[in-house]
């Protein structure tokens, strides 16, 4: 983990004040250990630049409010600090097209516990869906014993837009009737507890940031390649949202030269012609004129012909099933580019549906994307699969709620008030 407090270190250790400072100093001393931890005392007075005796205070100020406590690993001369993470849990909740997963997460957003159940979004009305998400959290809680912890809050990703301060989703193409619904507040009158609610892909980017293969990178994006397409965009370890929270909303980009319609009312964007639905037509297509012996093998046997019947036909070798998986990566990849030139990531993280069927797509991506960008941009751009798997959007959608609660501001203000979360 890396972010906020570590890449700002703020004034040099001459600059800084010797009494305790301003209450968001301790706030910036808990990043550091939430970042970097376990940490001695003097660790973390070499990255904050604090004075040895600010530094002290604070931790003691912290250790008293229960948030961070000595990390008792064998053989360790000196004492280190690290976060309390067993005062507490985080509940997240990742909304798909097809399941429902929920994990419960110490302060370190590490799993203590998970589930997942089938889901058909489109069908289901909110209502029922949150039902169903909160027979999971207390079943998870019931599970995993939050005895003795206290549930600090609970993260949801959903596949739409969302409006992030409202905590509700506006106009979601893949959830009708949630335009509005007040996920938020629903969940957090039931629990009691802190609900916070974004976008699928910017939770999985805080994931990855947290917990997957983006650890250590300062600005980088997270691109899902499922059904549909979308960005999560971070910046200096925080999530960009844009002025309405819709920051990275690439699946819309128009592409020269196509035309195909797109059911948000434009014509050739990068969704209908890239995704994973887009994929499974064509791939329909080339199986019923006859084009690749592989997809009409699977049509005659009436298995489903998706983006992972085109992966498997491009690893046996099909020339229609590699050519389209080549098409769907350059179209993604020349978007991607201009991303890149225009915002100078370190790293492009790839996940979803159709990126998992395989590092042949992935090389499709990253030859397009180093194609098309200027040389100092792709200097030191790497190109990465996630490492999460399906449980990324649950994960992260933990970490999001950590961020916000164990946020500088916030910590400040628990310590201020003499006790942990809430
Ligand atoms: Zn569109």
């Amino acid at each position: 983990m890396a972010r906020r407090a570590d890449r700002h270190p703020g004034p040099p250790p001459a600059a800084a004040p010797a009494d305790p400072g301003p209450t968001a100093t301790v706030g910036r001393i808990f990043q550091v250990v939430r970042d970097r931890g376990p940490l001695s005392a003097s660790e973390i007075v070499r990255r904050t630049g604090l004075a040895k005796s600010t530094v002290s205070v604070h931790l003691d100020r912290l250790r008293a409010a229960g948030l961070v406590r000595p990390d008792a690993r064998p053989g360790s001369k000196r004492q280190k600090l690290k976060v309390a993470d067993d005062v507490g849990a985080v509940v997240g909740l990742d909304v798909g097209q097809t399941h429902l997963t929920a994990a419960l997460c110490d302060l370190t957003a590490a799993p203590l516990a998970r589930r997942r159940i089938p889901l058909d979004l489109a069908r289901e009305t909110p209502e029922r869906v949150l039902a169903l998400a909160g027979g999971l959290v207390a079943a998870l809680c019931r599970e995993a014993g939050v005895r003795g912890r206290k549930l600090f809050g609970i993260g949801v990703g959903v596949p739409g837009p969302v409006d992030f301060a409202a905590g509700v989703p506006v106009s979601p193409p893949v959830m009708p009737g949630w335009d509005r619904f007040p996920v938020a507040t629903r969940l957090a009158k039931r629990f009691g507890c802190p609900v916070f609610l974004d976008n699928d892909v910017n939770v999985m980017a805080l994931g990855e940031r947290d917990r997957g293969v983006a650890a250590g990178a300062d600005s980088f994006i997270y691109v899902k390649i499922g059904t549909g397409i979308g960005a999560g965009i971070v910046l200096h370890g925080e999530i960009h949202r844009g002025a309405k929270g819709a920051a990275g909303d690439i699946g819309h980009i128009g592409l020269d030269g196509r035309d195909e319609p797109c059911p948000c009312g434009n014509r050739g964007c990068l969704e209908v012609v890239a995704g994973g639905a887009a994929l499974a037509a064509q791939a329909r297509a080339a199986a019923s004129a006859r084009r690749s012996p592989f997809l009409a093998a699977l049509a005659a046997r009436q298995a489903p012909l998706d983006a992972a019947a085109v992966g498997q036909g491009a690893l046996a070798g099909d020339a229609t099933c590699l050519r389209l998986l080549m098409d769907s990566g350059a179209a993604v990849g020349g978007v991607l580019a201009k991303l890149v030139n225009f915002f100078n990531p370190s790293l492009i993280v790839v996940g979803g549906g159709v990126a998992g069927v395989g590092e042949r797509y992935v090389a499709s991506l990253r030859e397009a994307i180093y194609r098309r960008s200027t040389p100092l941009a792709t200097a030191d751009l790497q190109v990465k699969r996630t490492a999460l798997g399906e449980e990324g959007g649950a994960v992260g959608a933990a970490v999001l709620v950590l961020d916000e609660i164990l946020s500088h501001q916030n910590v400040s203000r628990l310590v201020r008030g003499g006790r942990h979360a809430r």
